[in-house]
C-alpha cells in the first residue's frame, strides 16, 4: 500500500512519523473534449490511482519535497518560492504552497513524501494529483480550512503560474471534487459542479482506459491552433465563447464562419456540449447504451471535424468497439494519450485482449490497460 510505502519512507528519513498522509486522484474524462477553453462542459471521473503524500511541519523555514518516483529529494526555501525557478518535478508541490501564500495564507516549513501511482505524462494527470495531495495535506496540516474548490483554484495556479504549464482547471477540480461512484459535471464557465451517478461494478461495468503509450504532445502547436480556431469562429459568430451557440443555432452560427476547417472546429464544440449534457441526462436512468452511443460519436467528432485524434487512438476506439464495448473514444487532448472504453464486466479481459491483439497487428507497442471505476476525491488516508 501506497500509505504505508509513503509513511515509511517519512519516518525513515526524517527520524519522526509523519503527521498524517494524504491522497488525491488521478481523473479521466468521460466525455466534453476540448470544450474547457470554451467555457463548455466536461464530465471527469476520479481514478483508483492516486498520489500519496506524507507531511510533516518543520520549523526551519524549509521545505523539502521528495518522491519515490524520482531521485533526489529537493529543497526550497519556503519564504522566498518564487515561479520560474528551479526544482523540476518538485515545484508542482513547492507551487501549491506558493498559491496559498499568494492568497495570504500563512504556510511553513514541511517534510513531504511522495508515492505516486498515476502513470507520470499520459494524461491521467499525475500533476494535478500531486498538486491536491499536496493540496489538502497543507491545508489540513496549517489549519487553513479552505473550500476544495478553492483548494483546486490554488492548485490549478500552482500549475499555471509557478510550474508554468497553461492547462485548464478541470484536472484540480476532478482530483479535489469527484466522489466514488460518480462522474462530475464541471462548467467551465461558472465553476458550477453536479455529482451524476455512475457507480460502475453496480451497474456491472468497467471504464477501461487505454493508454497508447503515445505521448500526448501539447508543444505539436496542435493545441494552440485549435484555440485560436475556436476563437475565430467565436468572433465571426459574434459571441463570447462557443459555449453561447446551442445546437438549435449551429447551422445559422456556422454560416458566419469563414473558412471551411473553423467551421467544423466549431461544429465539434456545439455539438460535444450537447452531447456531454445528453451523457449527464442519460447517466441519470441508467441508460448505458445513450452513453455509449454519445461517447462513439464523441469521438467521431474529435477524429473528422477536430482533427485530434491519432491513428493509435483510432484502433483502440475501432477495436474496443468491434470486440463488444458499450461505447469508446479519446479522451484529453489527443494526438495520442488515452482512449477510454465502457465495458460490461464480464467483456473487460476480452476487449483488452482485442485491443492489444489489433495494436500488435498495426506494428504498435503494447497499449496499458487500466480498469476503472469512479472513485474517491482527495482524502486524508491515515
Ligand atoms: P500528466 O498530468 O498527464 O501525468 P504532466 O506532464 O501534466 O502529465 O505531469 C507529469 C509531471 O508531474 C511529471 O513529469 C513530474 O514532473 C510530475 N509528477 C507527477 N507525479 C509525480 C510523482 N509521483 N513524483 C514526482 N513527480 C511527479
Ligand atoms: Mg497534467
Amino acid at each position: 500500500m501506497s500509505v504505508t510505502k509513503a509513511a515509511a519512507r517519512f519516518s525513515k528519513a526524517h527520524n519522526t512519523e509523519a503527521e498524517g498522509v494524504w491522497a488525491a486522484p488521478g481523473r479521466v474524462n468521460l466525455i466534453g473534449e476540448h470544450t474547457d477553453y470554451n467555457d463548455g462542459f466536461v464530465l471527469p471521473f476520479a481514478l483508483e490511482q492516486s498520489t500519496w503524500v506524507a507531511a510533516g511541519r518543520r520549523d526551519d523555514g524549509v521545505l523539502l519535497v521528495e518522491s519515490l518516483q524520482a531521485e533526489e529529494p529537493v529543497r526550497f526555501d519556503v519564504g522566498s518560492l518564487a515561479p520560474g525557478g528551479s526544482g523540476g518535478w518538485a515545484r508542482y508541490a513547492a507551487g501549491v504552497v506558493w498559491a496559498m501564500q499568494q492568497a495570504g495564507h500563512e504556510v511553513g516549513g514541511l517534510s513531504l513524501v511522495i508515492d505516486g501511482q498515476v502513470p507520470l505524462g499520459s494524461g491521467l494527470s499525475s500533476s494535478a494529483a500531486l498538486e491536491c495531495a499536496v493540496g489538502v495535506a497543507v491545508d489540513s496540516l496549517y489549519a487553513l480550512g479552505l473550500e476544495r474548490a478553492e483548494l483546486a483554484r490554488l492548485a490549478q495556479k500552482a500549475e499555471n503560474d509557478f510550474v508554468g504549464a497553461p492547462t485548464g482547471g478541470m484536472d484540480q477540480m476532478a482530483s479535489m471534487l469527484c466522489t466514488q461512484g460518480h462522474a462530475l459535471f464541471l462548467d467551465n464557465r461558472t465553476r458550477e459542479v453536479e455529482q451524476v451517478p455512475l457507480d460502475a461494478p453496480a451497474l456491472g461495468v468497467r471504464l477501461l482506459v487505454i493508454d497508447t503509450k503515445v505521448s500526448h504532445a501539447h508543444e505539436t502547436g496542435g493545441y494552440r491552433e485549435r484555440r485560436e480556431q475556436c476563437e475565430q469562429a467565436a468572433r465571426e459568430i459574434g459571441v463570447p465563447m462557443l459555449r453561447d451557440v446551442d445546437l438549435d443555432g449551429l447551422q445559422a452560427a456556422l454560416e458566419k464562419v469563414s473558412t471551411e476547417v473553423a467551421r467544423r472546429r466549431a461544429k465539434h464544440i456545439v455539438t460535444e456540449n450537447a452531447r456531454v449534457l445528453d451523457t449527464v441526462a442519460a447517466l441519470r436512468r441508467d441508460d448505458l447504451a445513450e452513453v455509449g452511443r454519445l461517447m462513439v460519436a464523441s469521438h467521431v467528432s474529435l477524429r473528422d471535424d477536430f482533427e485530434v485524434s491519432s491513428p493509435e487512438l483510432d484502433v483502440a476506439v475501432d477495436a474496443a468497439m468491434a470486440a463488444g464495448a458499450v461505447g469508446a473514444r479519446m479522451t484529453g487532448g489527443g494526438f495520442g494519450g488515452c482512449a477510454i472504453a465502457l465495458v460490461r464486466d464480464t467483456e473487460v479481459d476480452a476487449v483488452g485482449a482485442a485491443v492489444t491483439k489489433a495494436f500488435t497487428a498495426a506494428g504498435y507497442a503494447e497499449p496499458g490497460l487500466l480498469p476503472a471505476a469512479p472513485s474517491q476525491g482527495a482524502r486524508r488516508e491515515a
